[in-house]
């Protein structure tokens, strides 16, 4: 009997489990992230906790490998996180090689939406699919390309970066430095803050029908988008606008990635399709303007499967990708 640990690297808390190839989680254990200066004090604390796990199963001779989840770019070749904006201390920190020098078994890195792409190749909506591409849409856009039955990586380990693709040429700044990208119009966080921009231009008149801005006024914080949401189900014109454009953006990339893989699937996740009727048809639209009958007509478009869980059996699915268990 074989064993893999998966370890899930978040912005605030890190998640190790001890798990069978089947993809059955036996035990997890979650550890506090510290983000800033002390990686080490981290990174003591994951090896303390496997070494733990796999004393308590009794499984130190039937480690098959190690799979990590990061939140950020990984050099594939490195093994280091080489850019993380979620965790500024983690950079260029040779992770791979401090687990492999401790548990002697292989390590594969890889960054959190490749993990979670994987966890639903292997256990969720992507099971059986050759060829299919992942988006998942929260605070952040992300996603990965699964081409002819393998995740695409590309040359440094940046391929699958949907939510960086341009859809607005100069459109709205991007945490990455860019703008236009997909994040920056299509995400949890640009729909919060389109809100509260358009907000601030309504009239007195408008403001007085605006039920969006009764819900700004009633609560004592920012808005985010699952306000903004509430506001759009409730009808508010200005909260449904904003989701067709959504829509609409995220309709644009998705052509393109259409056009470009022919996918069999589209798999989405993330807390923001929720409001997943509120955006279709503005998508559904752009989508058929924008490309070819024939792939369109074969592009199934399905939910994730795997909602919470999605970390943890990535980090599985992550071992069982590179190494054929
Ligand atoms: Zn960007």
């Amino acid at each position: 009997m074989s064993y893999i640990i998966g370890v899930d690297i978040g912005g605030t808390k890190i998640s190790v489990v001890i798990a069978r190839k089947s993809g059955s989680i036996l035990e997890k254990y979650v550890l506090s992230t510290q983000v800033k200066k002390n990686a080490e004090r981290s990174i003591n604390d994951i090896l303390s906790t496997i070494k733990m796990l796999l004393k308590k199963w009794k499984a130190e001779k039937q480690l098959e490998a190690i799979g990590v989840g990061v939140p950020g770019a990984i050099d594939p070749v490195e093994g280091v996180i080489s850019q993380s904006p979620n965790l500024p201390g983690w950079a260029g920190i040779p992770i791979g090689k401090l687990l492999q020098r401790t548990f002697h078994v292989p390590i594969f890195l890889d960054n959190d939406a490749n993990v979670a792409c994987l966890g639903e190749k292997f256990f969720g909506s992507g099971k059986g699919l050759k060829d299919f591409i992942y988006i998942t849409v929260s605070t952040g856009v992300g996603g990965g390309i699964v081409a002819n039955g393998r995740l695409l990586h590309g040359a440094r380990g940046y391929a699958g970066e949907i939510g960086h693709m341009v859809v607005h040429p100069n459109g709205r700044k991007c945490n990455c430095g860019k703008c236009g990208c997909i994040e920056a119009h299509a995400s949890g966080t640009a729909i919060a803050k389109i809100a509260q921009e358009r907000l601030r231009t309504l009239s007195a008149a408008q403001r007085k029908r605006s039920k969006l801005w009764k819900v700004a006024k009633e609560i004592n914080r920012g808005l985010n988008a699952y306000d903004v949401e509430q506001a759009a189900r409730a009808g508010d014109a200005m909260a449904r606008a904003i989701y067709k454009e959504m829509g609409t953006d995220l309709g644009l990339g998705l052509s393109s990635m259409i056009q470009m893989f022919n996918p069999q699937a589209i798999i989405f996740g993330g807390g923001v399709m929720k409001a997943y009727p509120l955006f279709r048809s503005a998508m559904r639209k752009t989508l058929k303007q924008n490309v070819w009958t024939v792939p369109l007509r074969n592009c199934s478009f399905m939910r994730a499967k795997l909602g919470v869980r999605v970390a943890d059996l990535g980090t599985i699915a992550l071992v069982k990708e590179n190494t054929r268990l």
